[in-house]
């Protein structure tokens, strides 16, 4: 069984249908990258799957672990192992980055059934995760992405993927706002997170951050509709010719 499987998505905004019938298929320890245009549907994508109020799934299903993910209310799809990476970088203004994590670690604890992560243990798991994604003390003890740089608040957003261990990652435009230097240690996040048990879907514009991690599988995304799919050389391609080409074969 896939670990996700998303079939004949149809999703509209506002009466408009954005999405027009994507079937993708994950397994697990993959990594997958989607790249499109502006406006071609990526971060619509990412907000069916998180269950953002406004986008409407008019057909298709997305099978999550054997379950259907869109039944599940937003924080149920957290709970179970999904972690969107533009959900956090909200700004909780006087909430400690420490108190927000330990609060979300719980939360999926209590739901497999576990005891609550103890002060001892959370502590040096959050060092652990500190080194991995070379996240700043200082930035940890601060309220939640309260007057973040764009940088600081992706490497607080990988940071929070490393502490809560998701089993599927989406995340959508990591690259965008950060400098050469954040996009590497971002990466070096991810490469070191990559596990036979997770799996991982990177939304971007730019093919910059797929210098760093390398797909196993990359789609195309124009007007809605997977246009292409192939492996990291597909990447490659865009880079050199761009989206205009496939823009024709969606038209
Ligand atoms: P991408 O992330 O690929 O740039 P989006 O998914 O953000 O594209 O947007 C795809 C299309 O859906 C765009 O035409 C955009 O204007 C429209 N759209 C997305 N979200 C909304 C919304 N909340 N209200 C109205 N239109 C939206
Ligand atoms: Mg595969
Ligand atoms: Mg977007």
């Amino acid at each position: 069984m896939a670990m996700l499987e998303i079939r004949n998505l149809r999703a509209s905004v506002e009466g408009e249908e954005i999405l027009k019938g994507i079937n993708l298929t994950i397994e697990a320890g993959e990594v997958h990258a989607i790249m499109g245009p502006n406006g071609s549907g990526k971060s619509t994508l990412s907000k069916v799957l998180a269950g953002h109020d406004g986008y409407e799934v008019t057909e298709g299903e997305v099978i999550y672990q054997g379950r259907n993910l869109l039944e599940l209310e937003p924080e149920e799809r957290a709970r179970e192992g999904i972690f969107l990476g533009f959900q956090y970088p909200v700004e909780i203004p006087g909430v400690a980055n420490s108190y927000f994590l330990k609060a979300a670690v719980n939360a999926i604890r209590k739901h497999r059934g576990e005891p609550e992560v103890e002060a001892v243990e959370f502590l040096k798991l959050i060092r652990e995760r500190m080194k991995l994604v070379k996240m700043d003390d200082n930035l940890f003890k601060r309220p939640v992405n309260e007057g973040f740089s764009g940088g600081e608040k992706k490497r607080n957003e990988i940071f929070q993927m490393a502490v809560l261990e998701p089993t599927l990652a989406v995340l959508d435009e990591t690259d965008s706002g950060l400098d050469i230097d954040a996009l590497k240690t971002v990466s070096e996040g991810v490469n070191a997170l990559r596990s036979p048990s997770r799996a991982f879907l990177l939304i971007t514009h730019y093919q910059r951050l797929l210098n760093y991690i390398q797909p196993d599988h990359v789609h195309v995304l124009v007007k809605g509709q997977i246009v292409r799919s192939g492996g990291k050389e597909l990447a490659e391609e865009l880079e050199h010719s761009g989206y205009a080409l496939f823009e024709e074969d969606a038209a």
